[in-house]
């Protein structure tokens, strides 16, 4: 049985910066047993090191080749469309340094691309630059959508609330590339070396990580520590495949993929399966 995990990481490991009980030990066993996994966070703003030392603070000892971010996806994408490119940011550290390691140089006038990420750099001035340069043709892209963020001080904007606000100035859609977005879900699992049926999305998300998954034929959990409640899955056409209180009840991850999860449908896969060298 060859499977792999895509995870998301607020609401899920943690909540508000504190460890959610049982997350360590579900982590944890899937390093001994060498299940393979990546986490996959719609945050841009901290780069995969950063990311890593929070998690090995909290007790899990992952590296940096265990985190996936919507800034890694985006440059990635970016460097595949236009390589050696010039981007004007609205973001922090972890965009910048992305952008940076797949050739890109980051410029105030003239750039491809107007590249929206969350944090504390969203001021009017960067806002109104980024609104004249959308209009002289860069590109908006978006590293994700989310409305808001978490945090121990409650609710704050998020990166899709500062697209919306440059959409609504210049009428032109943002490009994103974060959860749900396909490009963001199938970069993960080519990470991993997984096939569509070997792969199993964890969130707490409907509208990202549960659709992003859906979307493409991934096996999906949905964990209630964090923004959906059971109550809230009636509103929705699409369903997890597996719903748990916490993660706490997947620290035997072989088991609970034996026992809870349907088995994955190879001919979601783009590979024939007689060519597979496994
Ligand atoms: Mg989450």
């Amino acid at each position: 049985m060859s499977v792999g995990f895509l995870i998301d990481m607020d609401g899920v490991i943690y909540r508000g910066g504190e460890l959610i009980d049982g997350a360590d030990r579900f982590i944890n066993a899937l390093l001994r047993e060498q299940i393979p996994f990546i986490f996959l966070t719609n945050n841009s703003q901290r780069a995969r090191r950063d990311v890593a030392t929070k998690l090995q603070r909290m007790g899990i000892f992952v590296e940096e080749q265990h985190i996936f971010t919507c800034a890694m996806a985006t440059a990635r994408f970016l460097a595949q469309k236009k390589p050696n490119g010039t981007a004007y940011v609205i973001g922090e550290g972890g965009l910048l340094q992305a952008l940076h390691r797949n050739g890109y140089s980051i410029v105030d006038h003239e750039p491809d691309f107007v590249v929206v990420g969350e944090g504390r750099t969203v001021t009017l001035d960067a806002l109104e630059q980024a609104v004249r340069l959308i209009m002289n043709g860069a590109k908006l892209i978006a590293t994700n959508l989310d409305p808001n963020c978490p945090t121990k001080n409650g609710t704050r904007p998020g990166c899709g609330a500062t697209v919306a606000y440059l959409e609504t100035v210049t009428g032109i859609k943002a490009f994103s590339v974060g959860k749900p977005s396909p490009i963001m879900m199938r970069a993960a699992r080519k990470e991993l070396g997984l096939l569509t049926s070997e792969t199993v999305m964890v969130g707490d998300t409907m509208e990202t990580d549960i659709l992003g998954g859906a979307q493409m034929g991934y096996r999906t959990v949905l964990t209630l520590t964090g923004s959906t409640r059971r109550e809230d899955l009636d509103h929705f056409a699409y369903a997890p495949d597996a719903i748990v209180e916490s993660v706490a009840e997947m620290e035997d991850p072989l088991a609970f993929i034996r026992s809870r999860l349907p088995r994955g449908k190879s001919e979601d896969d783009t590979v024939r399966l007689t060519a597979m060298a496994r």
